[in-house]
């Protein structure tokens, strides 16, 4: 019978859990918190009644039911690097998208949803000076507080409790991280009773993460405290503005930042959300958005319908595929990296059996020495 100390052992202390909070939300006893960013038991032995609970709750542990659970979701459609999709589009909604990340697409198909009774509320991430944290929003109000991108690991999923059972709701729209989404996926096909509270999802395109304190520091390390920051802006180069002024630099100085469960992250286009969105592909100001499911397509083609939002066909669906198929490969490659790491092997020799430079072996192992 395995148990939190599995779960401790297979995915908490090899530095690969993605933090999105199931095992919490599932424990009966509230035992397991979030402590230093990961999920903990406090106590080591005390209430914890030894059930499988938490073990039975993580995604992580089952990678390989997810290409079933996939079919389940989106049926038997021409499967891409992007993952199966009905169309792509670049899309931006009006004065609302200034105060959002790109083309405000998430922020008001939310505030659309709420308005036209589809969803009775949203689980999304707002921030405690760009910290984030995960909330349940029932308003407008509380839906365009949660805009922009913050850059942390928040277990969005823990608050599914709060959502279902505090605030009573039962069609929730959950807005998440590829990992997030593809955690609450196979919580759905578990048929844990809170996850049928889940009526969509919005899943965000993500090439990587960076811890929060790592951040606080780098950017204090340019002369910013994190409080001036008015937007970070990741895409080739790490960007930030602040009070007018933008700054940026290569994002091989945040590398360091990139969590170990990041480097193994092999979904870009987070392939099992009813709506994917990100940046990538489209001019500033737009969102791209990939419609997957017959849920998704229903809830966006009304929005379009709606007349608050501009679309068009997305140009150049190879530039993300293209992006893709390199998280894909690189998350590969860096597991192998850590396996014979593990196994004793020292950086040039890695470099020389994967056949890449040394300086790329060092960056993937600062993750690995950070676990
Ligand atoms: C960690 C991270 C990495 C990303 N990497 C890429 C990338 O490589 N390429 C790309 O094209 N797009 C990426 N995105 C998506 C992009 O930054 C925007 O979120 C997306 O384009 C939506 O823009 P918008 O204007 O429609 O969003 P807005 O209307 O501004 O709404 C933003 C939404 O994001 C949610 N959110 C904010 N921070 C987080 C978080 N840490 N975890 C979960 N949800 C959060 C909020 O709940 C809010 O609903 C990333 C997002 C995150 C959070
Ligand atoms: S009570 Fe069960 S679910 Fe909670 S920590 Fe203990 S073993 Fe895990
Ligand atoms: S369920 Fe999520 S938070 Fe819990 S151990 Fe697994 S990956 Fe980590
Ligand atoms: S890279 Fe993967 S694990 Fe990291 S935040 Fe993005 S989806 Fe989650």
């Amino acid at each position: 019978m395995s148990g939190y100390e599995d779960l401790e052992a297979k995915i908490i202390d090899t530095g690969i859990c993605t933090s999105c909070g199931a095992c919490i939300l599932a424990c009966p006893t509230f035992h397991i918190k979030f402590i230093e960013g990961k999920p903990q038991r406090p106590k080591r032995a005390l209430d914890c009644v030894r059930c499988t609970t938490c073990y039975d709750a993580c995604y992580m542990l089952r990678e390989g039911l997810m290409g079933d659970i996939e079919r389940g979701i989106l049926g038997w459609g021409e499967k891409q690097s992007i993952g199966i999709y009905r169309r792509a589009l670049a899309a931006r909604t009006g004065e609302q998208n200034r105060a959002c990340q790109d083309g405000g697409i998430v922020t008001s198909l939310l505030t659309y949803a709420l308005s036209e009774n589809l969803i009775d509320g949203a689980l999304v991430v707002g921030s405690n000076g760009w910290m984030p944290l995960a909330y349940t929003a029932k308003t407008k109000g509380e839906i365009v507080a949660s805009a922009m991108t913050k850059y942390g690991t928040v277990p969005l999923l823990k608050e599914l409790r709060s959502a279902a059972v505090d605030h009573g709701l039962s069609r929730i729209c959950v807005v998440g991280s590829p990992c997030h989404i593809r955690s609450l996926r196979y919580l759905q096909h578990r048929n844990l009773p809170l996850a049928s509270a889940v009526r969509f999802t919005v899943g965000l395109l993500c090439r990587e993460n960076y811890d929060y304190h790592c951040i606080v520091e780098k950017v204090g390390g340019k002369g910013l405290d994190i409080g001036e920051i008015d937007k970070f802006n990741v895409s080739e180069e790490f960007g930030i503005s602040a009070g007018g002024r933008k700054l940026s630099f290569p994002i091989t100085e945040v590398k360091g930042c990139v969590p170990k469960h990041c480097l193994v992250c092999e979904d870009f286009a987070c392939e099992l959300a009813d709506v994917s969105v990100g940046s990538d592909g489209s001019p500033e100001g737009w969102s791209t958005v990939i419609v997957r499911t017959e849920e998704g397509e229903g809830i966006f083609s009304g929005f379009e319908g709606n007349k608050i939002v501009e679309t068009e066909a997305l140009q150049d669906v190879d530039y993300l595929r293209g992006i893709a198929d390199r998280k894909r490969e690189k998350g590969k490659q860096t597991r192998e990296i850590f396996r014979l790491r593990g196994e004793g092997l020292e950086a040039k020799e890695l470099a020389v059996e994967l056949g890449i430079t040394e300086e790329r072996v060092a960056h993937r192992l600062e993750g690995w020495q950070a676990a």
